[in-house]
């Protein structure tokens, strides 16, 4: 049965409002944050259960369909586009806080449950979700497992896979799989820590356990405006070389800023060429103790202003500048990519120096946002589509940056995932036998490669799929090591 017969089959199993093959209806769903990438799905089902996931994940393995998990649709590296022949799974419906329990810091959540209303949730008693991408207003946990995202406080704190104690998933072959739980630390491989970040290739997650954090006593936080980010950067080296951890270091260049000022108008200290927000928590005598570090810090490196929240209120004034920069650019450009790289702390004035000769060379602007305390890059690269070959240059440009972030002992994505825009890069990062090896570990999940396929591995090889190139057994098959289904 191909995807349009399956429709009728999907309509007796979870009803028939919950299955859209409506064109105009498909179409809302044909792109994720990554526009550039579209596709219409032939199907679209919400189902309301963990029962529901099942039984469309069974009937698409049943008649060899192809099916894509869907959050909330925010991600930036197209991992949530659909298949055209295949069905598209939408969490959307599968919001329902299932538990919060204080007393073992742990909450259990369906899929499509959003990041911010875990905190919400956990607040009355005292706690709070850590990970907070700046889509946490509107981001899905499933879509926050399945990219292991980050967010400003993971340098303190760590990333999504650092707070995920356990989730059930329904594995491609329909069946449900639970991977850790509330309690800490089981035997045998680390198959969660596999599943975090797998992009949705390895299953879909249907009930995630995350850990809650006690809220600080204390929070203070100060923007400092440096003439450039060559001396923000000396003082990010300086804060955390002194064995302070803040919080959250985030660092904005003159371009960034000028942004976020049309946009938000969040009245950064005029002619900064870069701003550093830096935020401490934690019992209040130890943050007083670190604060005054880190202004001394600051000042060292030449800061030319330092103010200091003193209420929630100017805090969020400090962080609407930052958190709206993504969106800010399209103020200053008609046209922009949202890069992700990591490089380690300590070449970050290289690297953005580098890159200041990159964009120079090609007379492309590049506005810098970044979480400077893990070395998380976010170039935005500035184009206008309607200029011939501007976007060709962008594009190169891009891809140019993350070809240094590897240069530099970095990655090719921090936190936004390898998605569809990214899996050609794979190649750069790893050998042939590394990604077959990546492989081998999809393969024992998803035999049938049904699980959205075509993302994150640039040329399949295994699991039956149709190769591009056939290089002959991987050396693990040889040995007798592993198999290929
Ligand atoms: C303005 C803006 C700011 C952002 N800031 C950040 C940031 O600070 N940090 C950061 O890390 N990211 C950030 N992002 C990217 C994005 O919000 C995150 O990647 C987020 O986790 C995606 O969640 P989602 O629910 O939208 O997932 P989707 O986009 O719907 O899906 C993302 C991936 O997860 C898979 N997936 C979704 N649900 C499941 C499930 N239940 N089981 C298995 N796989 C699933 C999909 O197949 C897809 O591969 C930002 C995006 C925007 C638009």
């Amino acid at each position: 049965m191909d995807v349009h017969g399956l429709a009728a089959t999907l309509r007796a199993e979870i009803g028939d409002a919950n299955v859209l093959t409506d064109r105009a209806q498909l179409r809302t769903y044909e792109c994720d944050g990554l526009a550039v990438y579209k596709v219409t799905p032939a199907v679209v089902v919400l189902p309301e259960t963990t029962d529901q996931v099942r039984a469309v994940v069974r009937s698409c393995v049943k008649n060899g369909v192809p099916y894509v998990a869907r959050g909330s649709g925010t991600g930036l590296s197209g991992g949530a586009v659909p298949h055209a022949d295949g069905v598209l799974i939408v969490t959307s419906k599968l919001r329902e806080i299932l538990e919060v329990d204080p007393d073992n810091q742990r909450a259990v959540l369906e899929p499509g449950v959003i990041n911010l209303d875990v905190t919400r949730a956990a607040a009355p008693h005292g706690y709070y979700y850590a990970p907070d991408p700046s889509s946490q207003q509107i981001c899905s946990i499933g879509g926050n497992v399945a990219e292991n995202s980050g967010g400003a406080h993971c340098l303190k704190y760590g990333f999504t896979t650092n707070h995920v104690m356990g989730v059930r998933l329904v594995s491609p072959d329909g069946e449900l799989v639970d991977l850790g739980g509330k309690a800490p630390d089981p035997p045998g491989y680390d198959l969660l820590g596999a599943f975090v970040g797998s992009e949705g290739t390895l299953g879909i997650a249907t009930e995630v356990t995350v850990r809650l954090m006690r809220a600080p006593e204390s929070v203070r936080t100060l923007l400092a405006a440096f003439g450039s980010t060559d001396d923000a950067g000396a003082a990010v080296s300086a804060i955390i070389g002194a064995g302070v951890i803040p919080a959250a270091i985030e660092m904005m260049d003159a371009l960034a800023i000028e942004a976020a000022e049309a946009a938000v108008q969040c009245d950064y200290p005029q002619g900064a060429g870069a701003v550093l927000i830096v935020e401490l928590d934690g019992p209040a005598s130890e943050v007083e103790e670190e604060f005054d570090a880190v202004e001394q810090h600051c000042n060292t490196a030449k800061a030319f202003e330092i103010r200091i929240a003193a209420d929630d209120a100017e805090r969020a004034r400090f962080w609407k500048g930052r958190r709206s920069a993504f969106a800010a650019v399209g103020r200053i450009s008609p046209d922009y990519i949202v890069q992700d790289g990591v490089i380690p702390r300590t070449a970050l004035p290289e690297v953005l120096r580098r890159m200041g000769e990159l964009s120079a060379e090609r007379g492309i602007r590049v506005a810098n946002v970044f979480h400077a305390g893990d070395g998380n890059l976010h170039p935005l690269v500035l184009f206008d589509d309607a200029v011939e070959g501007e976007t060709e240059k962008a594009e190169e440009l891009s891809g140019a940056i993350l070809d240094l972030c590897i240069e530099y002992g970095g990655s090719i994505t921090g936190e936004h995932g390898v998605g569809m825009d990214k899996a050609r890069h794979m190649p750069r990062m790893y050998t042939d036998d590394d990604l077959d090896t990546m492989q081998l570990l999809r393969c024992a999940f998803d035999p049938g490669h049904l699980s959205n396929p075509g993302k994150v591995f640039p040329t399949p090889r295994l699991c039956g799929e149709v190769p591009g190139r056939h290089r002959g057994s991987h050396p693990l098959q040889e040995q007798g090591l592993a198999e290929v289904f």
